[in-house]
């Protein structure tokens, strides 16, 4: 099931299609005989990561977090992850057109979260929603300018650079309420300035929670990807969060789950963290 009504607002998760990661980058120190028995990987190690995005109906505004890849992809880039670019489709296949989103919400400017922020049009990056308010930490677009070493390939300006050029992305400073009902919340890690969106409505809570947990085979505090910058922040974060998500039954949304976009995460009999998923 990708649709579900939270209170008032209604949820809905589109992809933009699947790309392959290594199996070892994407679970870390986590032995492969252990992810092995949760994800399968095939003969070149490689294991199918989705690229879920949320879109939130609130009634008054469309919201959607995370863009996906895009269509943008540099060729030497679209041999090493494909290029799936199945977002815009996905959405207008239920009429949803780029016109119709009020805001987009970035977690992070890595390429496979806010590639359809923009694309090309007559030799120009152009916004992809013409009409939206885009959102993103302040610190996480300032390191990715950085252009560290590191993980400068993570970050392509075309995605993000014209929107603020133009002033249609706001940079944001922590914490803070988009619209009634929903917000963002800053859980380093990943990155160090990475956000959440936390969605509230009528006693109900969601959670998208971005690559803190990319899916849910990864949901135990230990398993952190290799891509992460600061591997004993994200088992921090994961801590603050399942603190609040878990007692307060809150939805989780995964961006990398290729089959499971959403579950709830519970502790088992014995104390072990599981994810629920939705009936
Ligand atoms: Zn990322």
């Amino acid at each position: 099931m990708n649709r579900i009504d939270l209170g008032d607002f209604e949820l809905s998760v589109f992809s933009d299609g699947t790309y392959p990661l290594d199996g070892g980058a994407f679970f870390g120190v986590v032995p492969k005989v252990m992810w092995s028995k949760k994800v399968k990987a095939d003969e070149r190690n490689f294991v199918a990561a989705g690229l879920n995005s949320l879109l939130i109906r609130t009634g008054k505004q469309n919201i959607l977090v995370e863009t996906g890849i895009g269509n943008k992809l540099a060729e030497k880039m679209v041999k090493i992850y494909g290029q799936p670019a199945k977002l815009l489709d996905n959405l207008a296949a239920v009429g949803i057109s780029p016109e119709q989103i009020d805001i987009v919400i970035n977690t992070h400017l890595h390429f496979d979260h806010c590639g359809w922020n923009t694309v090309r049009k007559n030799g120009e990056v152009v916004p992809t929603f013409p009409r939206a308010k885009y959102y993103v930490q302040e610190g996480e677009w300032q390191h990715g300018r950085e252009q560290h070493v590191r993980d400068s390939m993570s970050y392509i300006s075309d995605n993000y650079d014209p929107l603020i050029k133009s002033g249609q992305m706001e940079l944001l400073r922590g914490d803070r309420e988009i619209v009634l009902g929903v917000s963002v919340k800053v859980f380093p890690g990943h990155t160090a300035h990475m956000q959440g969106v936390i969605v509230k409505s009528g006693g109900k809570t969601a959670c998208y929670i971005s690559d803190l947990i990319p899916t849910a085979a990864h949901i135990d505090l230990t398993w952190v990807m290799a891509f992460d910058l600061s591997p004993i922040d994200t088992i921090d974060s994961r801590k603050r969060y399942y603190a609040q998500a878990l007692p307060e039954i809150w939805l989780t949304v995964f961006t990398h789950g290729a089959d499971v976009p959403w579950a709830y995460i519970e502790t088992d009999v014995a104390g072990k963290l599981v994810a629920r998923p939705m009936e």
